[in-house]
């Protein structure tokens, strides 16, 4: 009998199990996979380390931040782009970054126009007027901009590294994480896929993880939790049977439907559950030989295979690409020279020498890449969520309330339950 089982050792389970076990209870923790971290993940390849998945953070996360400061981590610097190449009304143009954000700037702008009014204060989501939005996709929002070919083009390029399906993901969320950054696109694409963690996101998760004094079972995937009224009864693979006070379950939303909880979680999250959020993009590293010049690019969802590309390091003499891919079955990622004519569109001549990925997508313990929530869910079911189901409370960056799809948001839902848990009454223990 433990105080608490966490189910999934992502940044949200990690840090809800050391926040638990150090304030004195008895914590298990069980990781369905055979690492901690989920859908971040320091991996090697081409000799080196690599994000295949979550990697980038902030200053102004304030979560993640302090993390990084409790352990002594910083963020890297990134390759400053010299060149931006985008594709529109069917040809590839070229500036500098400061020329290419006067044209897509004014755009995002207008995307993102009502951000502010629509979340005046992010972090209250009843202070939202959002019933309008909530029935919006990110789609029905660039239709109705009435833009020209061309700016209709940029426009999507510089959203594309965050689509999959212009028709299943609602605005509101694109709105809620704009009006995060005072209404500004462009600061927040900064705040969101900049700046790497210092040593990978695996040194701040093994930092995390040292501290914590919670039981870690690894390669243990649960297929139900139950709340008996008395305790908790999670049941993993094989059935095996762990019990604790209460449980803090840490998945990615896109298994839950995978997993019984008992009792039945109460609508909206059973269809929000039941649905699942749409993100299926996928991130590739392209090793690109010779020192390259630096560069971004983008691309159209549904114009091109990278519908974003940047170089990001250098090694070996050689330069390292990370593209972003909003459908990962228009590029055979294994096939190095698809990647290499995809990206000579951008940049002609450069050469292609290796390709390294992880599949999200189909990967059992994710079934997806970060959540980006449809219409209707973000500040109705996703909300409800967060609230306590009795002895068991749901955490993760998929149903964060700030940093929706993040590894802020992760951080804060786990260290969330933790406090939760950590102020129940005894009578409830
Ligand atoms: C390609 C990609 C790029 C991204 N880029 C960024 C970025 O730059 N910055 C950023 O902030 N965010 C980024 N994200 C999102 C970020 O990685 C996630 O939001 C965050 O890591 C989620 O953490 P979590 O703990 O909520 O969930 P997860 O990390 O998914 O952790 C959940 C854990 O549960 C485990 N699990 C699943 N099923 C079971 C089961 N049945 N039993 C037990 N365990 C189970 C999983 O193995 C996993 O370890 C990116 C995500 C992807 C995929």
């Amino acid at each position: 009998m433990y105080d608490v089982a966490v189910l999934g050792a992502g940044f949200a389970g990690v840090v809800a199990a050391r926040d638990l076990s150090i304030a004195g209870h008895s914590v298990v923790l069980c990781e369905a996979r055979d690492r901690i971290g989920g859908r971040t993940y320091t991996g090697k390849a081409f000799g080196r380390s690599v994000e295949f998945g979550g990697a980038y953070a902030h200053w102004t996360q304030p979560h993640v931040w302090r993390e990084l400061r409790r352990y002594g981590i910083g963020l890297s610097a990134p390759l400053e782009a010299e060149q931006t190449y985008w594709l529109a009304d069917g040809a590839v143009h070229s500036g500098t970054a400061a020329e290419y954000a006067g044209i897509a700037g004014p755009l995002t702008d207008r995307y993102v126009a009502d951000a502010r009014a629509r979340f005046p204060q992010p972090s209250d989501l009843a202070a939202a007027g959002t019933s309008a939005i909530e029935k919006e996709t990110l789609g029905d929002r660039l239709d109705s901009l009435h833009l020209s070919a061309y700016d209709r083009d940029v426009l999507d390029g510089m959203l594309a590294p965050l689509v999959h399906r212009y028709d299943e993901q609602g605005v509101a969320q694109f709105l809620l994480w704009a009006a995060t950054t005072f209404g500004d696109w462009g600061a927040f694409l900064e705040t969101a896929g900049t700046w790497p963690i210092g040593g990978g996101t695996k040194r701040l998760l093994d930092a995390i993880a040292g501290e914590s004094e919670a039981e870690l079972r690894l390669s243990t995937p649960v297929t139900a939790v139950e709340d008996d009224g008395t305790g908790v009864v999670v049941t993993t693979r094989g059935n095996g049977r762990v019990r604790a006070r209460h449980a803090v379950v840490a998945l990615p939303l896109n298994v839950l439907s995978d997993v019984t909880v008992t009792p039945p979680v109460a609508q909206p999250v059973r269809t929000l559950i039941e649905e699942r959020h749409p993100m299926k993009t996928s991130k590739i590293w392209a090793r690109v030989k010779g020192e390259i010049e630096p560069f971004a690019a983008g691309a159209p969802v549904g114009k091109h295979p990278v519908n974003a590309a940047r170089t990001e390091y250098r090694h070996d003499g050689d330069t390292l690409v990370m593209c972003m891919c909003s459908d990962a079955s228009a590029l055979d990622r294994a096939d190095r020279e698809a990647v290499q004519r995809a990206l000579r569109t951008f940049a002609p001549g450069l050469e292609v020498v290796g390709t390294a990925w992880h599949d999200w997508a189909t990967d059992p313990f994710s079934q997806g890449t970060w959540a980006h929530h449809r219409p209707g869910n973000l500040t109705r079911a996703v909300p409800r969520m967060r609230e306590p189901h009795g002895r068991i409370r749901f955490a993760g960056g998929d149903i964060a309330a700030i940093g929706v799809g993040g590894i802020d948001g992760a951080i804060e839902t786990g260290a969330q339950a933790a406090r939760d848990i950590a102020r129940t009454p005894a009578e409830e223990v």
